[in-house]
């Protein structure tokens, strides 16, 4: 029988205790080590070649629905969301700041709107900020384990509202979540991500 090299769970890109106060490291111990772990292994019960991270993209793409669609892209979403974060706090540069309120007005008008999206956003699933092919920059509001990967828009920002990303510190309140994801911002990984 042939060995099939798993899928590993990516580590996270800092250390478990570096977004406190905002987000704990109980928190990303569950959120990374239980739930995001959890995908992984589903997925590769679920995938019986050989896969990379690399390959996600393509296999979300061939399985818009069903069990191997919702793995792979938590899986994907999850990796994606944690680099979104930032130990050190920053402010989206001159340029993107630019860019942002050509598209929504201001800055805070698109965390105005961002956050409305996340707040809005009935059960589980997930905000975005995306890239169109026609290089429209939009808000998007996916379900479950929805991702703009599905329909070509290119991913620039991502909030995780499904309830266990925030249970532990802030319970049931969504907002109170949200008023922390707005001071953990990587805006460098939002502008490299636009740029690419
Ligand atoms: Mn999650």
């Amino acid at each position: 029988m042939d060995f099939v090299m798993s899928l590993i769970l990516s580590p996270l890109p800092y250390a478990p205790n570096a977004l406190e106060p905002y987000i704990s490291a109980e928190t990303l111990s569950y959120h990374h080590g239980k739930h995001h772990a959890t995908y992984v292994n589903k997925l590769n019960e679920l995938v019986t070649t050989p896969i990379t991270e690399a390959d996600l993209p393509q296999i979300i793409l061939d399985n818009p629905s069903g069990p191997i669609f919702n793995n792979a892209a938590q899986v994907w979403n999850h990796t994606f969301y944690w680099n979104c974060l930032s130990a050190n706090a920053q402010k989206p540069t001159a340029a993107l700041e630019k860019t942002l309120a050509k598209h929504f007005g201001s800055l805070d008008e698109f965390k105005k709107e961002f956050t409305e999206k996340c707040l809005s956003l009935f059960g589980s699933g997930w905000v975005w900020l995306s890239l169109t092919p026609d290089q429209k920059i939009v808000i998007e509001a996916l379900p479950n384990a929805g991702t703009p990967i599905s329909h070509n828009n290119k991913p620039l920002l991502t909030c995780d509202v499904w309830e266990h990303a925030y249970y532990i510190d802030t319970r049931n309140s969504r907002p109170n979540y949200l008023k922390n994801y707005w001071e953990i911002i990587n805006w460098k990984f939002v502008e490299t991500n636009l740029q690419s």
